[in-house]
């Protein structure tokens, strides 16, 4: 059950809420976020909301029966729309598309890549600067002071910067330079990680883990919301299968199914999605149709001398001609009324 609390609900009423759960058994907990103060009711029993949402200082109350909560789409009806400023936005209504290389590698890369999305009209670049990966021996990124060198390039050409965020340690030091944090699949339950960006005021893209399932990465985002921060997106990029002619299993009914039930947005990584840069493109389409609210792609200046990824990764030539069919793409489907 989430209780909508008015802005300026007085301490008593809170204690007589608080008092009225207890009778019933619930356990009521408090979040205060950004845009809202609801109380998380969490019981058993059935009883009539009205005996509650008639109560003084409470805005509205709903029956909310999943798992997970706040972020479910059986209160809020009203998609989330995450406003970056300078006019990006991410969410119904809004297609953006978020490019860049798997790791930041040299300043000379940086300025290559902002050239590359700038003629294409592209606001949010990607980039890694701490990287995850599978052997201690492999490239593991640049850490804040490649950081720092993309954002003094990304600010001046006007571009937004989303970056893998892996330790709590590291969200103070990165806030200032980054516009969204992306938690990585491999960090996609570290449920520290999420408690702390929940204190942040920063959007949030939450990847689904490798082996995740729908409900846990609901309620992995659910811990980001229950701390303070509602602007949060998910990001579908494959889960692992017994298949290996790709990399990971993109899952399109996933994206489907989490329209339904949350609120939030709903971004496709088609990159770590399939894992191979001839098939990119085409699964960028079908995530489009599928209801993704954005893409989120590697590009390179030259994918086969890429740190990372780069056997995923689109040249510029052919992200270009890419970028053109997801936009063709999203428009179509907005004449569909598929979502
Ligand atoms: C990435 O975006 O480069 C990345 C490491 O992604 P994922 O966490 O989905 O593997
Ligand atoms: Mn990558």
């Amino acid at each position: 059950m989430i209780i909508q609390l008015e802005k300026n609900i007085a301490a008593s009423q809170k204690e007589k809420l608080q008092e009225k759960l207890q009778s019933i058994n619930y356990e009521g907990n408090e979040v205060n976020t950004q845009f809202g103060n609801y109380i998380v009711a969490v019981g058993k029993k059935d009883f009539d909301i009205r005996s509650i949402g008639t109560m003084e200082g409470i805005k509205d109350i709903h029956k909310v029966s999943d798992p997970y909560k706040l972020v479910s789409k059986k209160w809020k009806v009203k998609d989330t729309v995450i406003d970056l400023g300078d006019d990006v936005k991410i969410g119904t209504g809004h297609f953006p598309i978020m490019a860049g290389p798997c790791s930041i590698e040299s300043e000379e890369q940086i300025e290559s890549t902002i050239n590359h999305l700038v003629e294409n009209g592209i606001k949010i670049m990607r980039g890694g600067v701490y990287k995850p990966r599978s052997s201690p021996y492999a490239f593991r990124g640049l850490g804040m002071d490649g950081l720092k060198l993309w954002y003094e390039q990304a600010k001046a050409a006007g571009l937004k910067i989303i970056t893998e965020v892996m330790m709590v340690e590291q969200i103070e030091a990165m806030a200032d330079y980054v516009d969204i944090f992306q938690v990585g699949a491999r960090n996609s339950q570290n449920f520290n990680l999420l408690d702390a960006l929940g204190e942040v005021d920063k959007p949030v893209l939450l990847k689904r883990g490798i082996s995740g399932t729908i409900d846990e990465l609901l309620q992995a985002a659910e811990y980001i919301f229950s701390n303070g921060n509602e602007k949060i997106m998910l990001c579908e990029r494959g889960i692992r299968s017994y298949e290996n002619a790709y990399r990971n299993c993109f899952d399109i009914n996933a994206i489907a199914i989490l329209k339904e039930k949350t609120h939030l947005p709903i971004i496709s990584d088609p990159s770590h999605g399939i894992g191979l840069r001839q098939f990119v493109e085409p699964v960028a389409l079908a995530s489009i149709m599928g209801g993704a609210d954005g893409v989120i792609m590697e590009v390179h200046q030259s994918p086969e001398k890429a740190f990372s990824d780069g056997q995923q990764t689109l040249s510029y030539k052919q992200a270009t001609k890419t970028y053109e069919k997801i936009r063709r793409t999203y428009k179509l489907r907005e004449e569909f009324k598929l979502i």
